[in-house]
């Protein structure tokens, strides 16, 4: 598990009429605002502090596991993550959930978007997440937080979207930017923690980081007058992912990743003849983005950080130096995190529509109590009501949940049986989820 990884992802809306401008002069400024991946300058100073302390902290713990569990953003392999929309049709919705869902062909992760004409929604007043991953349209520009980072509390609070796209929601559907779908898909794989692929270290020989003999303009020049980026920015989008901890997927440079943006021939030295330059934006899925996909999240269960927050306690406790409050807080924050990305959803299930607002009531305290609740549901007709109140949990290492689920339905409903469901039911759910059932009414 010591090698890299790297995905890369396109990036929007770029222009392409740049590409023409290959004498060395740097191309008109012909791409929208919005072309390239590019958070608010609030949220990407946030962003920026928030995993420099994380850097810092972790240079200092010299541990692998530790680091390996702090910079690894990724989901576990098998799990459902649920979208929830702020703003936009249902129409646009379900075609934002029929693209994304290209990924979840090739990876073994569900996206979950709601009931089929009822898509989840979150709002700006929500104290608690009620989506993993949180759609808006009203912030500037398209991008999306890296893997699991979309449930860090300072980064991305329950209020605050972790995915955008700027205008869709007034754009749907007669005026959409025509690669819409490619932002779709670029920024769901950022979604699943994939970084870019011009960030990958072979494009890092090719860009013109200094400015050329014959006077080429360097990268920063050439992003200054196509995205009016300034240089931190320019780094932080270009400069390579180094073989850090929690890189550990490799793969070769990829031309027709969806995470590779189509920049201008100018920010390479070798221009249109450099083999990360790409003449037009990818839109679809190439192979090798599939085959990340799967390798990401294989078909087995993947490894699973149970006790990340006391790996990474223990490191702490050896550090070589000291940790500063800021980054300990970072690193707290950071297996927070992880600790509820982690946690199993909560399903609930009962029989009777007289129970519709227990359930309910139910479903505000599970989320109160920190668990996901994807929709509740009158399974009447479909599975067999119990006699008496339930959770049901099925890989062993969701047993604590499984009772802190318990003494929520306890409190709104009475004694709860804890079941452990095993074998042949069993291996079919690799999922991340624990169903709470409410028994049926007494006649
Ligand atoms: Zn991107």
């Amino acid at each position: 598990m010591d090698t890299r990884i790297f995905r890369a992802s396109p990036s929007a809306a770029l222009g392409l009429a740049l590409c023409l401008a290959a004498t060395g002069a740097v191309a008109q400024r012909s791409a929208p605002a919005t072309g390239v991946d590019d958070y608010p300058p609030a949220l990407a100073e946030r962003l920026a502090r928030q995993h420099g302390l994380e850097q810092q902290a972790a240079a200092k713990l010299s541990s692998p596991r530790s680091d390996f569990i702090i910079s690894r953003r990724r989901w576990s392999a098998g799990d459902t993550i649920l979208v929830a929309f702020n703003g936009g049709t249902p129409a646009l919705h379900a075609a934002i959930a029929q693209v994304a869902t290209e990924w979840g062909r090739s990876a073994n992760l569900k996206f979950d978007f709601g009931p089929p004409g009822r898509p989840r929604t979150w709002s700006t007043a929500d104290t608690n997440y009620t989506a993993h991953i949180r759609i808006g349209f009203n912030q500037p520009g398209y991008w999306s937080a890296l893997g699991q980072d979309s449930l860090n509390t300072v980064s991305f609070p329950p209020n605050e979207p972790s995915m955008n796209f700027e205008r869709f929601d007034v754009q749907w559907p007669h005026v959409m930017p025509a690669r819409w779908k490619g932002v779709v898909l670029h920024e769901f794989g950022h979604a699943l923690g994939f970084n870019h692929e011009h960030q990958h270290k072979e494009c890092f020989d090719e860009i013109r980081w200094e400015a050329g003999e014959a006077g080429e303009p360097d990268v920063y020049q050439v992003f200054l007058a196509w995205q009016g980026w300034d240089k931190a920015k320019v780094d932080n989008n270009l400069r390579a992912i180094g073989i850090g901890p929690g890189v550990d997927l490799a793969s070769p440079l990829d031309r027709r990743s969806i995470m590779l943006y189509a920049m201008p021939a100018a920010a390479y030295i070798r221009k249109e003849r450099s083999k990360c330059f790409i003449a037009q934006e990818n839109l679809v899925l190439s192979v090798q983005d599939k085959q990340g996909a799967r390798q990401a999240y294989p078909g087995a269960a993947g490894e699973v950080f149970a006790n990340a927050r006391e790996v990474v306690d223990e490191a702490i406790s050896r550090a070589a130096s000291p940790l500063s409050d800021a980054e300990a807080g970072a690193l707290q924050t950071r297996t927070s995190t992880i600790a509820v990305a982690q946690k199993p959803l909560l399903y609930i299930q009962f029989g009777s529509e007289s129970q519709r607002s227990l359930a309910r009531r139910i479903q505000a305290s599970g989320r109160t109590a920190g668990f996901m609740v994807p929709d509740i549901e009158n399974v009447k007709n479909k599975r067999a009501i119990p006699s008496e109140h339930q959770v049901r949990y099925f890989r062993e290492q969701d047993k604590a949940s499984a009772e802190a689920a318990a003494k929520v339905l306890e409190a709104a409903a009475g004694p709860v049986r804890v079941l452990a469901v095993r074998g042949r039911v069993a291996s079919r759910v690799h999922r991340n989820l624990i169903e709470i059932w409410i028994a049926g009414p007494t006649t």
